[in-house]
């Protein structure tokens, strides 16, 4: 009875036929056990499933290796990772399945590090990954954006011989996209014999997200005609690409159309989307309007993006009311008070800046300290402004030195108003010099052999300074450079960036 509910689905049935049962004069036994943990796990009952392991405990039935990685699993999935490890490590005999449970489970709570952690560990004990480990593994690299272990673990699993499945393609596709590796997302995707929603999805965010928003209008259309349904991510893709490729007229469209030809509801990201959109086309009053609308409470993003609408359109009043919302729900966050104090000076209202100052002063906010990293041979290089500590620190600044020589010479001049601005810290034009992302672009000259793309990504968004330099790195060092920050990715050739100088 128990196995069949459970079996079937039906967690809560599962769980009450079990305490019949134990109340009863017949004792589980191992193929009980398993099934009621999985009831457990169905309907998240980490309570419950805490009994039952008291229960095999003294039944004496702790060592069998189903019943361990039953309990293994309904830990994991509840998300009760200190005893999933115990129990887990506690085990004579490892199986596959328990390194699946705990590698999904860290995957599904955003543990990604730990997963990827896990799968190195299960090699190490020679183990050999299935298809839901695989993945796992690419949706955790594609999070945490390592590109070259993702790569390693997608030569291995060609080698394998195993065959691939959809989610496996599926969080391959999502990966190289979340890489800003366009082809390698196309050539996996045009090679799946299955493709759905997910696929398409994960293929239009990402050209949305590479400056590419008119190839995720086409991809759109070209899902529609192969008879696959979008979803709410789907919307939020093509939104992002109208916003970032400033189709008014199409992202109207669309977010008519998703309510009411699909029957989504728009939720706070397609409301930022669209306020961002309006917002950067001059369209403010509409803006207001859409927030106006909006049944649900808007949340940070939204108002993001009706911040940085204001700060374009010089809104004072609504700014405020931005911002204010913002202190509360992100009390910890710095972006709302320099954004509003650029409001204020942009209007000479000195005294406000100065009084937002002693506000950020006296709850202890700081700028969030910006920083560059890359990821080379498996390994991660961070560089932060005027940073000294790498070990080819001489090498790195006589490279931006000859660098910054160069592209003065081409044309370049320094935009001393990002040395005070929000995005960098550091003094005048020296400061500019070293900021962290161009440490990290003479690195990669230095390291990344030519032919091969330099990737940098930035905890915050890139500053128009170096924004500017790098483009024109880009055409004097004929090097394609692709930058990730807080927002896109900026795909710099040939002196000319994929975002149309717009992020
Ligand atoms: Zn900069
Ligand atoms: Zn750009």
């Amino acid at each position: 009875m128990v196995t069949g509910y459970s079996q079937n689905g039906e967690g809560v049935r599962a769980i009450e036929c079990f305490r019949e049962m134990h109340r009863g004069e017949v004792g589980p036994n191992q193929f009980t056990f398993p099934s009621v943990l999985k009831a457990c796990s169905e309907v998240l009952a980490r309570g419950f499933g805490i009994q039952v392991h008291g229960c095999i405990v003294r039944s004496g039935f702790a060592c069998n290796v189903f019943v361990d990685s039953a309990l293994v699993d309904m830990y994991a999935k509840c998300g009760d990772f200190y005893n999933a490890k115990k129990v887990f490590h506690s085990m004579e005999e490892l199986d596959v399945v328990s390194w699946t449970s705990l590698i999904t489970g860290y995957a599904h709570y955003g543990s990604h590090e730990e997963a990827l952690v896990l799968y190195c560990d299960m090699r190490v004990y020679g183990f050999n990954p299935d298809q839901f480990i695989i993945a796992c593994v690419f949706s955790a690299c594609a999070e945490l954006t390592v590109l070259g272990f993702g790569q390693q673990v997608q030569g291995y699993f060609v080698r394998s011989g195993l065959k691939s499945s959809l989610s496996v393609n599926n969080s391959l596709v999502t990966l190289y996209a979340k890489c800003g590796c366009l082809e390698d997302a196309s050539q996996v995707f045009d090679l799946m014999e299955v493709r759905d929603v997910v696929s398409w999805t994960a293929l239009i965010v990402g050209h949305a997200q590479n400056g590419k928003g008119e190839v995720s209008l086409q991809l759109y259309d070209h899902m529609i005609r192969s008879n696959i349904e979008p979803d709410f991510v789907t919307f939020v893709g093509l939104l992002f690409a109208c916003s970032h490729t400033g189709l008014v007229e199409d992202g109207r469209g669309y977010f008519k159309l998703m309510s009411e030809v699909y029957g989504i509801a728009p939720g706070p990201q397609h409301y930022a989307c669209m306020i961002d959109l309006l917002g950067r086309s001059g369209n403010i009053g509409e803006a207001k309007e859409l927030l106006n609308q909006m049944t649900t409470k808007p949340d940070a993003t939204v108002w993001k993006s009706i911040l940085a609408a204001c700060r374009m359109h010089r809104d004072l009043e609504l700014g405020e009311i931005a911002a204010r919302n913002l202190f509360e729900l992100e009390p910890r966050n710095s972006m709302p008070y320099v954004m509003l104090s650029n409001i204020y000076s942009a209007a000479g209202k000195w005294d406000d800046v100065a009084r937002l100052r002693s506000m950020m002063k006296s709850s202890g906010i700081s700028k969030e300290p910006g920083y560059s990293w890359m990821e080379i041979n498996n390994e991660i290089h961070t560089f932060t402004v005027e940073d000294r500590s790498h070990p080819r620190m001489l090498e790195i600044y006589c490279k931006v030195d000859e660098m910054m020589m160069l592209i003065k010479k081409a044309g370049y001049v320094p935009d001393r108003k990002f040395s005070l601005q929000d995005m960098d810290e550091g003094g005048k034009e020296l400061g500019l010099t070293y900021h962290s992302e161009k440490l990290a672009v003479a690195y990669g000259l230095l390291i990344v052999s030519s032919g091969v793309p330099i990737r940098i990504f930035k905890n915050l968004r890139v500053c128009g300074d170096c924004h500017n330099a790098i483009k024109m790195i880009s055409r004097v060092f004929q090097r394609h450079i692709i930058l990730r920050d807080t927002n896109c990715f900026h795909h710099l050739r040939e002196g000319v960036c994929s975002c149309r100088d717009y992020w």
